[in-house]
């Protein structure tokens, strides 16, 4: 049997082109004993992606040239010869950018189609959903009328980040790309305003609405977006850093002086909290996450927004949009 699937060609030097993937074809290894043929229905395209196709230390191995570029999905069993899986059955797996994998049962995760969307699986009821419920509530600990800033606000993390905050109570304002961004975060999903990251005046317009200053701050981003935010934080404030997205392209330091003793002079006389975090810190908190972000979807508390492209070989140029910010809503691939 044949199976498409798109590889690393070359590791980019700055922003990813679409020549350093590469769509091939190959055959697909015989389905062994207690293991499963899957074939993809959604494809996860995540910012994370960035930093497997560079060398270099980091939190994961990076994926090497040759081999399919990694990703979330979500599958239907097409063969099974191990326990507990059938044909027909939906499962969310980790088998990257390819229409067909053999894959092992460990790590597949079987899902109740009637339950919820299955695409959701690789979004709000999946890794950007635990990330954004447990770097919010366990590092940004927000309070009933405290102030959080959100960047990033209308992507698959900032969104369920800054809707949590409001059901926690909490001023939200988030810092998006663009108009249709920005009012789609304050008249659908509900945070009291949102700011555009474009625009020259952000640090003035962020401390006219952050007239209470800011407690909480869930880095996205990093760059101006962090430089605007820092000289509003509280005393005592939280920052969980969640990624740094401004920045993973970047080939060199940014211009300008050292603006470290300025950062941590805040950070002490300010006595922030800065934590930075992996989803995978709090897997065990997974059960609970979807719990309660399920009923308040449920509830309605809760909305989320799917960017979906269709075909394996529209990924590429997807992901390399995702990195300028041109989807809107959790970025998928649908097969
Ligand atoms: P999104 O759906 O938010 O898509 C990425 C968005 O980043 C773009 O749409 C764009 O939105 C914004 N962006 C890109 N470049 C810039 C820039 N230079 N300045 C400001 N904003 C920019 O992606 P996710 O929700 O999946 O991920 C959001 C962040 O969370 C990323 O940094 C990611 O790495 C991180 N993350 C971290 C995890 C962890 O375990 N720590 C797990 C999952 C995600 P806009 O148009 O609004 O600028």
């Amino acid at each position: 049997m044949k199976n498409r699937r798109i590889v690393l060609a070359s590791r980019p030097e700055g922003e990813p082109t679409p020549t350093d993937f590469r769509l091939e074809t190959v055959d697909l290894p015989p389905v062994g004993e207690g293991q499963v043929l899957l074939k993809t229905r959604y494809l996860s395209l995540d910012p994370y992606m960035r930093g497997r196709m560079s060398e270099g230390p980091s939190y994961a191995p990076p994926t090497q040239l040759g081999e399919p570029m990694p990703g979330g999905t979500v599958c239907e069993v097409i063969d099974s010869r191990a326990q507990g899986f059938a044909k027909g059955d939906t499962v969310v797996a980790f088998n990257g950018w390819q229409e067909y994998s053999v894959a092992d049962p460990k790590g597949l995760r079987k899902l109740d189609p009637s339950a919820a969307p299955v695409s959701t699986a690789l979004g709000i009821l999946g890794m950007p959903g635990l990330t954004a419920y447990a770097g919010l509530l366990n590092i940004g600990q927000p309070k009933a009328g405290e102030t959080v800033v959100v960047a990033a606000a209308s992507g698959a993390v900032g969104s369920v980040a800054g809707q949590i905050a409001k059901i926690k109570g909490c001023r939200t304002i988030g810092i998006a790309g663009g108009r249709a961004k920005c009012d789609y975060v304050v008249n659908e999903l509900g945070f009291d305003a949102c700011l555009d990251h474009h625009s020259d005046t952000l640090a003035a317009d962020l401390k006219a609405v952050c007239t209470a200053g800011i407690h909480v701050y869930f880095e996205n981003v990093g760059g101006k977006v962090f430089e605007a935010v820092l000289p509003l934080m509280n005393d005592f404030g939280r920052v969980p850093v969640c990624g740094l997205i401004a920045q993973y392209s970047a080939t060199e330091l940014p211009p300008g002086p050292d603006r470290t003793p300025l950062v941590m002079r805040a950070i002490l006389t300010k006595r922030l909290t800065f934590r930075g975090f992996i989803v995978t810190d709090f897997a065990s908190q997974s059960a609970e996450c979807f719990r309660d972000v399920g009923q308040w979807l449920r509830e309605g508390k809760l909305k989320y927004k799917e960017d979906i492209v269709d075909g394996l070989e529209s990924a590429p140029n997807a992901f390399i949009g995702m990195l300028n910010g041109r989807n809107f809503g959790k970025l998928l691939v649908r097969f």
